[in-house]
This record gives C-alpha cells, structure tokens and sequence, in this order.
C-alpha cells in the first residue's frame, strides 16, 4: 500500500484517518502538535500516544522534510535552501533576516508559466504545482535549521513572517495554496499570525479575492508598471488581465474592510519604467480609484543572461520622493542575499545542462 504524506493534510482530513482507525478525535490535536508544534520528524518520538497508534500512524503515513540539497548563508546573514521533494524535482527557499525578526520566503511551483521578462524564475518553464505539504515544509526546513521548535513564548521569534514570493504563482496553484497557508497559520501548530502572511500575484485576478477571504493572509500585486503598454512588454499575463481590473479587484477587497493596506511590488529598471513621469501616472491611477497602498520598490537584481539594466539610485531617490509626497509610503528595498543570487527574482532550481 502507497503510504500518504501526513505533512499537508488539513486537520479535517486527519480526523477522518484517525476515525477510520478506530481512534477519538481529540487525538487529532494531540497529533497536530506533534507535527506543527514540536516539530518531531517520526511517529515514534510521539511519547503521549499509544505505541499502537504510533505504529499505525507509521504504516499509513511519511512523515519527512524534503532533502536539503544545498544550503547557503551570504554574507548579509540571508539563508538559502536548494530543496528536493520525493519525485526530485527542487526548489528553492530563502530566510530573510532582520534584527529580531525575519521572513521565509517560500515557492509554490517549481518554475513558473507566466513568463515574466526580468524574473528568472520564468525564465524556466512550469514543471509543477507544489503539493500543500511541499509548501508547509519549506517552513519546516526553515524551522528546523533554526531550531525554533517548539516556537518560543516569550522569547524572539526570528522565523516572525512568511512571504509567498519564491517561485512561482501563487494564484496558479490556488488550492494547494490555500490549503498550505491555513496549516501555517492555525493556530495549534506553527501559528504565523495571518497577518504576517503576505501573498504576492502578478494579478491572476478571478483568483485574487476568493483565496484572500479563504486564508485572511496579506496582498501583494507584482505592479511594476503604471501603464498598461509598459507593463504588458513586462509581463504578459497583462494582456489577460490588465492594471484597470487589477485594481477593480484591489477596491473589493479593500471595500470589505477598510484598515487592508495593498503591497505594491514596483521593480525599478532602467530606462524602462523609472521615470518621474511613471511615478505620477502611479500617483494618478491609485488616487482616481481611491486605493489605499503601499510601495515597495525593489532595485531590478541582475541574474546572468536578463536584457534589464538596475535603475541609478537617484532616478530611485526621485521616484520615491514623488510617491511618498503623494501620500504612499515607499520604502526601497535593500536587495538581500545577491551574492548567493537568493534575491528576489534570482531563483531557480532547474539541474543545469
Ligand atoms: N509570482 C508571484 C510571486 C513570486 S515573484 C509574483 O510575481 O508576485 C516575487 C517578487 O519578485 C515579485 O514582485 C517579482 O516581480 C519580483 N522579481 C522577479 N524578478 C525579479 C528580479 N530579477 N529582481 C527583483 N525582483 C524580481
Ligand atoms: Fe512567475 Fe512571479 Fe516570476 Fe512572474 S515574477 S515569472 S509570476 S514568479
């Protein structure tokens, strides 16, 4: 019999395994625990079930971390992890660290179809969708390495935030996206704090609204252009869905509740959309349909073989300025990890060759 991976499954889908077993359901939070609380990596490490579950439980299920291939720490002190799943496909996941806090940045596809031009994560093709466990060990690794099991109560947590800004499109991958983001965030387990949680789309916007109410996690919308012409050159899903709608679907969101602030992703490059004239454009199409917002600008990172130039620092400077007179915050991204290309567009797992 094909065992199941047990990393992934929903808390509703455990129960019903347990009950097939014959076992009560206040087992399913005791074995929930287990895996997302203490962080153990076998059945048998389970002390307060009965040997006899333990030993059910182990010819059902696996219970593994993906194999980490390679790990790498740069000199700024981000962490990056080549990780390969059970049919060895890989991909890549990267911890940013602050002072006393700090994102795992975590993929969802291996590759990506969307095919952004200065990504180069599209630059290699879809393989596959993550399953939800796949995504939920991304975390795990991170913890383990860390070693932040159980999570501390009153001490720091570095391991604060999770950002779905590795590779892949978050909205392509929707339920196993869903699924993966409600076990990170219950509250019995790892418990990330939805609002730590902040998912990024490059605007797959039938998707946008419905795994929000879904999961409660933050948005953030791959912009990069205040033009529809500039930004389809950019990124061709815009030819689908285009910034009008984008924003359509920025307002419902925020219509529901009026303290959601909106990430922009705005990658700055040179010549292309850096401009003063950009930024006002910018300016002028959040004001007009009212969207609350904040900026990130994130310099362009090079990866070998992209046609784009990073913008110069003061374009930067005056493009910020403008938005943040207009009442946007902007913070500039300070790009982390590039000598270990574990920045933002930088990753990609495919063997070589
Ligand atoms: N697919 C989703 C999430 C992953 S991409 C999305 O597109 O939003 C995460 C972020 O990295 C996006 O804002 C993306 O536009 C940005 N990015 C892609 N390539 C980059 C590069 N070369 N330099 C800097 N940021 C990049
Ligand atoms: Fe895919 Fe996001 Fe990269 Fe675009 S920016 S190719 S959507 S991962």
């Amino acid at each position: 019999m094909q065992k199941t991976e047990i990393i992934g499954l929903s808390k509703e889908e455990l129960s019903l395994f347990l009950e097939e077993m014959g076992e009560k359901p206040y087992r399913v939070k005791q074995l929930w625990q287990w895996l997302y609380f203490k962080g153990v990596r076998s059945f048998d490490d389970m002390t307060n079930l009965s040997k006899d579950l333990r030993l059910k439980l182990d010819e059902k299920f696996v219970l593994t971390r993906p194999k980490i291939v390679t790990e790498q720490v740069s000199k700024d002190k981000t962490h990056k992890w080549l990780l390969e799943f059970s049919d060895g496909e890989r991909v890549e996941t990267v911890y940013i660290p602050e002072l006393d806090r700090g994102a795992v940045c975590i993929s969802t596809q291996v590759g990506c179809a969307m095919g952004c031009k200065f990504c180069h994560t599209g630059s290699q093709k879809l393989t596959r969708n993550l399953t939800a466990g796949e995504i939920v060990s991304q975390f795990m690794v991170a913890r383990d390495a860390y070693g932040e099991w159980p999570s501390p109560t009153n001490e720091t947590r570095y391991l604060s935030n999770i950002v779905v800004m590795g590779m892949g499109e978050p909205l392509q991958n929707k339920e196993n996206v869903i699924k993966a983001l409600n076990i990170l965030s219950d509250g019995d387990g790892i418990a990330i704090s939805r609002r730590r949680i902040t998912m990024s789309t490059c605007g797959i916007v039938p998707e946008i609204n419905s795994v929000l109410e879904q999961t409660g996690v933050r948005l953030a919308i791959s912009l990069h252009a205040p033009t529809d012409e500039i930004r389809t050159e950019l990124m061709p899903i815009n030819k689908v869905y285009n910034i009008a709608q984008i924003l359509r679907a920025c307002q419902t969101y925020q219509q529901k509740d009026g303290s959601r602030y909106i990430t922009f992703e705005y990658l700055m490059l040179d010549g292309i959309n850096d401009s003063s004239d950009h930024a006002q454009e910018l300016v002028r199409i959040l004001k007009n349909n009212k969207i609350r917002a904040t900026f990130n600008l994130i310099p362009f990172n090079p990866w070998p073989g992209c046609e784009f130039k990073p913008s110069k620092p003061e374009n930067i400077k005056k493009f910020a300025d403008i938005l943040n007179k207009a009442g946007f915050a902007c913070p500039v991204r300070v790009a982390r990890g590039q000598d270990i290309l574990a920045a933002c567009g930088q990753l990609k797992s495919k063997k070589q060759g």
